[in-house]
């Protein structure tokens, strides 16, 4: 059991404490867990209301537990940027001084823009995902160093219409992204916070299966868990799934240090 996108009070908007989810995932047989709690300087700019992420609290508590859990467990010191351009030094000067050992950019806001509520409805769907997909382009040029790319077509989590297509949509800006992280070491979530999105995981199958035709080959699991109940969400459908997709390794830190799961058979 792996995962690599959590949440607990510290981020603001979930539900359970981070020792509560430390041990709900030992209790599931857990071997390598990363809390990846929010940084969201791109909503306070944008005054959009959610209660600030306490830093410096996950910095002490998490320390703590990996203490006072070693031998059980295998902790990655984790974090979850909201990309801004604006927020950029902000971010460079946040990472060098937490020292986080995995860090996740993630698109949430397109040019200071929410992209979950109500997007498809201020926007025709085309527009809608090349918009996304220049965010992300974009946020692949951030100034701090990170490691993967969050939940890789977010937009579609919420959009209201079935069968549409981020990768159809601007095909050439969905490839430029994809080989860009390639060239740079960035790794692919597989993200299984779905809602709307196709399913089992962000982002969707042909996404995926171009990332590997490119020569993709670092792909991370991620719940997205804000509460206990949904950590390790859908991961055997979804572990699956990237092996028929063609990978043959997922990637996990242990305690930092990043290596190669292999997919078994
Ligand atoms: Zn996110
Ligand atoms: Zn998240």
């Amino acid at each position: 059991m792996t995962d690599f996108h959590t949440h607990s009070l510290f981020s603001g908007d979930a539900d359970d404490t981070l020792e509560n989810m430390v041990r709900a995932a030992i209790r599931a047989g857990c071997r390598y867990l990363c809390p990846t709690e929010h940084c969201n300087l791109d909503f306070a700019r944008n005054r959009i209301d959610i209660e600030p992420s306490d830093l410096d609290g996950y910095a002490a508590e998490f320390a703590r537990l990996r203490t006072k859990y070693a031998g059980q467990i295998r902790l990655t010191y984790g974090i979850e940027l909201g990309y801004d351009m604006h927020c950029k030094s902000d971010y460079a000067d946040i990472v060098k001084k937490y020292r986080f050992e995995y860090v996740i950019n993630s698109t949430h806001l397109i040019d200071g823009e929410d992209c979950y509520h109500g997007y498809f409805d201020r926007y025709d769907v085309k527009t809608a995902f090349t918009n996304y997909l220049k965010a992300v382009r974009d946020s692949l040029d951030a100034p701090y160093r990170f490691d993967t790319v969050g939940h890789f077509g977010y937009v579609a989590r919420n959009c209201p219409y079935e069968n549409v297509d981020m990768y159809t949509a601007a095909p050439d800006l969905a490839d430029d992204i994809l080989k860009t992280m390639i060239s740079r070491g960035v790794c692919l979530e597989a993200n299984s916070s779905v809602r709307r999105a196709p399913q089992p995981c962000l982002p969707a199958a042909n996404v995926l299966k171009r990332y590997r035709e490119l020569g993709g080959e670092s792909i991370v699991f991620g719940s997205d868990a804000h509460r206990t109940g949904d950590l390790f969400r859908s991961r055997s459908a979804v572990i699956e799934h990237l092996r028929n997709v063609g990978f043959k390794y997922h990637t996990v830190w242990d305690e930092g240090k990043k290596i190669q799961l292999k997919i078994e058979n």
